[in-house]
């Protein structure tokens, strides 16, 4: 397993190393004027500031594409949920960084806010500036389609829009260079900045290897089972090479050489035949295709990544919280550490359930459906509606609820109100681990 100890500090060292440099820049601002003319400090320090900004923001968002990338991340640490929040930390802050470099550019200048969008290439100066500006632009639409509008699209045109932070990393690297007069000024800028580009340039031809099928194993499907009208069960057999993984891991699918790959968490490993099932639920373009496909068929399989269900490999008391088909990185792990486990599986009808047989002689009496829809059958570990605080308290005891380790798996909003539920009755954020299949 990939999991380098420190790597939350080796992230948070590389980011200070390459953002604190620009820090210095301060030093060019004459803090005596603050006193004897104070117009001329803070034209200059909004000057200083707005550079300072720019630099540190674009490293930023530097960091955030290079640790979007699983081919980087996968060095450092199998942590995928740490790294997507990372990622959002770093969006987060980048993003405050990036707007105040242009808008105190525009009060710099003391030009109105247009001359921002105003794409002129009249001169050198406006040509670089320019280069800027289309960064900005690309900016914003990234930021506006993922912080307020990705719930209400679809993925792909999400996607595809997402891509354009390659583009828009190259017009920042470009417009700082053009302008720099710092970059020319301090050796040590220039360092880090090429730096950057280096390492930009190596990410970039690496996602383009990895889209073209480099690195990825070929597996054929050996066989495919319907659960319900939605589900569809596929084992895959190693054509060559094995992979290996443990509980709860996923891997990154293709059924073609080239293209996106898509990600399935395996729920049965074979460590002796390598052969892998993975319960897919068909939801778009990519998995509606699968109940169609005939054995025989080839997958590309790259992988394994994550870490998920770590923390539940033993028999120590759990909850595993399951939402549809969130049920795949619990099925290996019960059979093998199902002792002292309540389980909670949510569906909307018992034909929805994959595995239940398996998993009731896993847990035995402590397990549990919730299904939504209404059912004839009456049996006490049936409950009818939605997971609920009442729920929890009830199975696992009031005096150990908030002792217990919760493992949940789902949507992210089925993720997003487990949490919430069990927040709300005294669980700590540390005794929760979930893995969202999808955001
Ligand atoms: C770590 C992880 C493990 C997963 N394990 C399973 C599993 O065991 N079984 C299962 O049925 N589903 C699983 N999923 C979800 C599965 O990846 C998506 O349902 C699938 O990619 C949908 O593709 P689509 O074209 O059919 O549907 P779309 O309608 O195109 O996508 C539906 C949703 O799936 C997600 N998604 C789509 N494409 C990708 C992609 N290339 N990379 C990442 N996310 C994507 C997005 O959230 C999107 O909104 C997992 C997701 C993650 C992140």
């Amino acid at each position: 397993m990939n999991h380098l100890k420190n790597y939350k500090k080796l992230i948070t060292v590389l980011i200070l190393v390459s953002t604190t440099p620009f820090l210095f820049l301060f030093s060019k601002v004459n803090f005596s004027l603050f006193f004897s003319n104070q117009s001329t400090f803070w034209n200059s320090f909004v000057l200083v500031f707005a550079n300072v900004a720019g630099f540190i923001g674009a490293v930023l968002l530097f960091w955030q594409m290079i640790l979007g990338s699983r081919f980087v991340t996968s060095k450092l640490t199998d942590d995928t949920v740490g790294m997507n929040l990372l990622h959002r930390w770093l969006g987060t802050y980048g993003t405050i960084f990036i707007l105040i470099h242009p808008l105190l550019e525009a009060y710099n200048y003391t030009v109105s806010w247009w001359w921002l969008f105003t794409f002129n290439i009249s001169n050198e100066l406006e040509e670089h500036v320019t280069y800027g500006r289309i960064a900005l632009l690309l900016f914003l639409l990234i930021w506006v389609t993922s912080a307020i509008l990705r719930s209400k699209m679809k993925y792909r045109p999400w996607l595809y829009i997402h891509y354009l932070a390659y583009p828009l990393m190259g017009f920042v690297f470009i417009h700082a260079l053009d302008l720099g007069s710092y970059l020319a000024e301090y050796l040590y800028l220039k360092v880090i900045w090429f730096s950057m580009i280096t390492l930009f340039v190596w990410v970039v031809i690496n996602r383009l290897a990895i889209f073209a099928g480099f690195g990825s194993v070929k597996y054929q499907l050996i066989d495919k089972k319907m659960v319900g009208e939605n589900i569809v069960l596929l084992t895959l057999q190693p054509l060559r090479k094995k992979l290996s993984s443990t509980i709860g891991q996923h891997f990154y699918i293709k059924l073609k050489r080239l293209g996106v790959a898509h990600p399935f968490t395996i729920m049965e490993y074979d460590g002796v035949t390598g052969h892998l099932t993975f319960g897919i639920r068909m939801t778009g373009k990519f998995t509606k295709q699968l109940k169609d496909l005939p054995v025989g068929h080839l997958f590309y399989l790259e992988g394994p990544y994550g870490v998920f269900t770590r923390e539940a490999q033993n028999n120590d008391p759990k909850v595993i919280i399951a939402g549809g088909i969130g049920i795949t990185p619990f099925v290996q792990l019960v059979k093998k550490f199902g002792d002292n486990t309540v389980f909670f599986y949510c569906n909307r009808s018992l034909e929805d359930a994959v595995s239940r047989d398996e998993l009731i002689r896993a847990v035995g009496k402590n397990y549990y459906d919730v299904i939504n829809q209404h059912n004839r059958e009456l049996s006490a570990n049936i409950i009818n509606g939605k997971m609920s605080a009442k729920h929890i308290i009830q199975v696992v005891g009031e005096q150990n609820v908030a002792n217990r380790n919760y493992f949940i798996c789902g949507s992210a909003k089925f993720v997003k109100s487990v949490e919430k539920i069990l927040q709300s009755i005294g669980v700590a954020k540390s005794k929760i681990y979930y893995e969202e299949l999808g955001f």
